[in-house]
């Protein structure tokens, strides 16, 4: 159950403490983009995913987008605020994570991956052993894939905030 449990639990991404997360080491964020940075299937940057974005690279962090969603949807996004990305990333495959480790130059536990699931963002971070950050999703709006998975995370969110 240990490796499906994220670091921290955050209400949203304008919650992320940047100057907590240099503070343990992070040099570098994996983001997830639908539901954690932007409503989901929104193809357009909004003034939050910028600001989040710029905020990071002002504090010296660097950033890379990881997305399970399609090549166009993810370049133009991440083109759109000039980072890094890594598209049909099918979390929480290890690879993806690897791919954007060599993109970003960094080490896994100079890492803070974020997003707003468990069963993807939140597992495949920890598998790396990377510090992990769930986010509650922007929106009710997503996948029916993803809206099943939500029940399964339910049960891991209970055992979560249960936890001693
Ligand atoms: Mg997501």
């Amino acid at each position: 159950m240990m490796i499906l449990f994220p670091d921290a639990y955050i209400d949203s991404i304008d919650e992320l403490d940047i100057w907590q997360l240099k503070d343990r080491g992070i040099r570098a964020l994996i983001i997830d983009i639908d539901n954690t940075i932007i409503e989901w299937n929104v193809t357009v940057p909004d003034e939050r995913a910028r600001r989040v974005i710029n905020e990071a690279k002002a504090a010296g962090l660097k950033v890379c987008l990881l997305s399970n969603g399609t090549r166009k949807r993810v370049i133009d996004f991440a083109n759109a605020l000039n980072v890094p990305y890594v598209y049909n990333a099918g979390k929480p495959r290890k690879s993806p994570y690897r791919k954007a480790l060599r993109l970003l130059g960094v080490k896994p536990e100079e890492v803070a991956a974020i997003g707003d699931q468990i069963f993807t963002d939140v597992l495949g971070g920890n598998r790396l052993g990377m510090y992990t950050i769930l986010v509650k999703p922007i929106s009710t709006k997503e996948a029916k894939w993803t809206r099943f998975m939500r029940k399964f995370e339910g049960i891991v969110l209970d055992r979560y905030n249960r936890r001693t």
